[in-house]
């Protein structure tokens, strides 16, 4: 293959890196080893129903990077809905307290169209040739240059990014030489985002919460919901309440959550919360391209930006790249733009 460069994972920071250095006449190879684009960002899409994030959802007026690739790609974003009554879950034994939130706490925002419209925007700059997908890259070796070895093919090249979630990479894929061993170890210790989060979406005809002014969002200690939120679409055409599930349920079949949701959203906003369109979710721990099962604690954000991130590997020809490399906003979209420029500037 003729691509000067090779990146592993078609995430926010893969596909931003390849757009970059495509724009500056570099040529690349995107290889994804999912049926999808976009890795932790993962908009669910049917025609009726209102887009439902599965994966990042919410940006900050601190996420300047991330604020100006949307500008520069022309994608709007929206403010999310909070107005009106909090729901409050202490106890099981004890009602749900309402809660009026307040105006003036700094808002989040949402990308209109929902977040994959960044990663197709993106994307589209690319040919078929330049991305692939189902392809899952299982070998590196070096010697003055890279064979990169995929489930489908073998690559020689002499420049490799890997985007994949360090902890991942280090034990997903084989490297010959190995990849010096404080390296390994650091990787090994370094938290993947929401590599455990449970995420769901559920769509229906009508915003029904807001008949009661409330405004969609719901914190609980009694679960099996312990955060909750509006996401209706920014056109208010479509409707829709998105949060996260205890960690623990993903030892049950989905019906079982399914019905537990069911359950708690009655108990919450009363008989038309079960008149639902649709009900999805991930469970990211299930995600294999994404997180893998570690007997060890890590704490959110271990690691993340580590300094040995920052240098290259195999004479400067290896590099460690995505969201948990950047050393700001590690683990947010914010980080992966920041990993992708960075790298960016070291290959020009
Ligand atoms: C549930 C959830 C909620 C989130 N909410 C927010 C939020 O609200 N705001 C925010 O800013 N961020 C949020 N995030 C984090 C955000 O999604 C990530 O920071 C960002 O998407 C990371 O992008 P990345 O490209 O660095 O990594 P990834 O998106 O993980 O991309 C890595 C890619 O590599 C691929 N891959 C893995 N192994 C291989 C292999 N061997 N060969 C080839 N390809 C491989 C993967 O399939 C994936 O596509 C959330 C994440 C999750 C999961």
């Amino acid at each position: 293959m003729k691509s000067e460069v090779l990146i592993i994972g078609a995430g926010l920071t893969g596909l931003l890196l390849a757009y970059r250095l495509k724009k500056h006449g570099i040529a690349v190879k995107v290889i994804e080893a999912r049926n999808r684009i976009g890795g932790r960002i993962h908009t669910l899409q049917s025609e009726n129903e209102t887009p439902i994030e599965m994966g990042a959802t919410w940006l900050s007026t601190e996420h300047h990077e991330l604020l100006t690739l949307l500008e520069e790609l022309e994608l709007p974003v929206f403010e999310q809905f909070m107005e009106g009554i909090a729901l409050f879950e202490p106890l099981s034994t004890a009602p749900p307290q309402q809660i009026q939130l307040p105006t003036n706490q700094q808002p989040s925002y949402r990308i209109q169209g929902g977040t994959a419209s960044l990663i197709k925007k993106l994307a589209e700059f690319l040919t078929n040739e330049e991305l692939t997908l189902n392809e899952k890259v299982t070998h590196i070796d070096y010697t003055n240059h890279f064979e990169v070895r995929s489930s489908l093919n073998t690559y020689y090249v002499n420049k490799v990014i890997s985007t994949v979630p360090p902890m991942l990479l280090v034990n997903a894929v084989q490297f010959n030489p190995l990849l010096p061993k404080n390296v390994h170890d650091i990787a090994n210790k370094t938290h993947t985002w929401m590599g455990d989060s449970i995420k769901f979406g559920i769509s229906y005809k009508q915003p029904f919460w807001k008949e009661n002014n409330y405004s969609g969002t719901v914190f609980s200690n009694v679960g099996p919901i312990t955060e909750l939120y509006d996401h209706s679409n920014v056109e208010n055409t479509r409707f829709a309440l998105k949060g996260f599930l205890q960690n623990g349920m993903y030892t049950h079949t989905k019906e079982q959550r399914k019905s537990k949701v069911l359950s708690q959203l009655q108990k919450l906003f009363g008989e038309k919360a079960l008149e639902y369109l649709a009900y999805e979710e991930v469970v990211w721990k299930q995600e294999l391209n994404t997180t893998i099962h570690s007997e060890k604690f890590i704490f959110p954000h271990q690691n993340n930006g580590h300094h040995y991130y920052q240098n290259g590997f195999f004479d400067n020809n290896f590099f460690i790249a995505g969201s948990e490399t950047a050393t700001r906003h590690g683990g947010y979209m914010e980080g992966a733009i920041q990993s992708a420029q960075s790298i960016y500037q070291k290959l020009i």
